[in-house]
């Protein structure tokens, strides 16, 4: 097989939804990838978030063999052992009092607003359905997900899309005082905006919704699918403040690149869903479960989220002092917590991440002007310097706009 037959293969056979490089990857180890012809690429993508421990890690490799060998799918009508011990371990390290496995992002986000539906509901009755969300944000493609998505460009074509969602402006609790009207159940917000743009909430903004939301008995719920499982260096994002949130959505890296997601509850939410509520055939799959626990081995270890916050913050210090000395370079500015990394640029954004791509490091976009760098978190510091010796060649390039 070469890049052209696959390439033909794939228009043929798959829709058309996805803009593609022209780079088919073959094989990886760790945070380098290979093409059909042999050439390497230093991974700060991580399949968008999702391969926290690079490709083919061998102790989560052995973990879903293993089990894959002993029992694989066997629907949620029966009890298994690794999602009990995944639960009992995800609420140790968050915090959380319960769980609910789903199997993406956006699933987790449609059971996060079931939760707040009916915690609602139950108390006050209907007509207190309304979901706060923020301008910018992103939370998913279904349908529901999409209406809870503050961005205008997401919302083409699919109309009508479910009632009851809101958006307020992030960072200003003013907008979000004037908005907790009597229908609200809920506020939805990502603590860094990732495909937004990697813009990150202010931790004094994150402390007063908590507090206006315990006061009118409306949910906080956190967005973590992108954030979490070690990304900004705390397991999840909402540890480095202490929040307490009443709801947490979990999805790509938990499954260590398997389709994994989860919802997280705390003591207040941990009953609202009960039996026929809510379902999904394949969640707490024992294969994708028994992946996790492995993952989660690691990446929730002490010495480990240090280690993410160690190497953002070197990652942050070399494209600093290349920005000085490089005035004329298209960068603008810098955001990051841990490895979820926005580069600011005044560039075709589309171009110089094909460029980064074609020198042999995958980087991601978000929103208009931002190169996002999400490495996985076990990437070592000679592949580091690497990628962004080449990613830092093309911006010396590139000409700003
Ligand atoms: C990726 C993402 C989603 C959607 O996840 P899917 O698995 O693609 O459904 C939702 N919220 C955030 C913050 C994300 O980054």
């Amino acid at each position: 097989m070469d890049f052209q037959s696959i390439k033909s293969l794939e228009q043929n056979y798959l829709m058309n939804t996805y803009k593609r490089f022209d780079i088919a990857l073959k094989n990886g180890s760790g945070s380098t990838l290979y093409d059909y012809e042999g050439k390497d690429y230093i991974d700060f993508s991580s399949g968008i978030g999702v391969n926290a421990l690079g490709q083919c890690y061998k102790p989560w490799i052995e973990a879903i063999y293993k089990q894959a060998q002993t029992l694989g799918h066997t629907s949620n009508l029966f009890s298994t052992l690794p999602a009990v011990q995944l639960g009992e371990k995800l609420c140790e390290l968050s915090k959380m009092s319960k769980v609910f496995f789903s199997n993406s992002g956006a699933e987790s986000n449609e059971g996060a607003i079931k939760i707040a539906r009916k915690y609602s509901y139950e108390r006050y009755k209907s007509k207190r359905y309304t979901i706060i969300s923020l301008v910018n944000s992103f939370h998913g493609r279904t349908i529901s997900t999409l209406a809870a998505t503050g961005q205008d460009v997401f919302h083409n074509y699919f109309f009508p899309f479910t009632e009851g969602f809101k958006f307020v402006e992030a960072n200003n609790i003013k907008a979000l005082e004037d908005a907790l009207t009597p229908d609200v159940c809920a506020v939805l917000m990502e603590p860094i905006q990732g495909e937004g743009g990697v813009y990150p909430l202010e931790k004094e903004y994150l402390l007063a919704v908590q507090e206006l939301c315990n006061k009118h008995d409306v949910l906080f719920m956190l967005d973590e699918v992108q954030t979490g499982v070690g990304r900004t260096g705390y397991f999840y994002a909402f540890q480095a403040y202490d929040l307490k949130p009443d709801v947490v959505s979990s999805s790509k890296a938990l499954g260590g690149g398997l389709p994994f997601g989860a919802v997280l509850v705390n003591e207040k939410c941990k009953d609202v869903l009960g039996p026929g509520d809510h379902a999904t055939t394949f969640g707490a799959n024992p294969i994708v479960c028994a992946g996790a626990l492995e993952l989660i081995a690691t990446v929730g270890q002490d010495e480990f989220l240090q280690s993410v916050r160690e190497k953002g913050a070197y990652i942050v210090s070399k494209i600093e002092s290349f920005r000085e000395s490089h005035p004329q370079s298209p960068i603008t500015g810098i955001r990051a917590q841990g490895l979820m990394i926005g580069i600011e640029v005044d560039a075709d954004l589309a171009a110089l991440s094909r460029h980064c791509i074609e020198a042999g490091v995958l980087c991601l976009t978000a929103g208009k002007q931002t190169i996002r760098l999400l490495p996985p978190l076990n990437i070592s510091y000679d592949e580091i310097d690497l990628g962004l010796s080449r990613m830092l060649s093309v911006m010396s390039n590139s000409e700003p706009r």
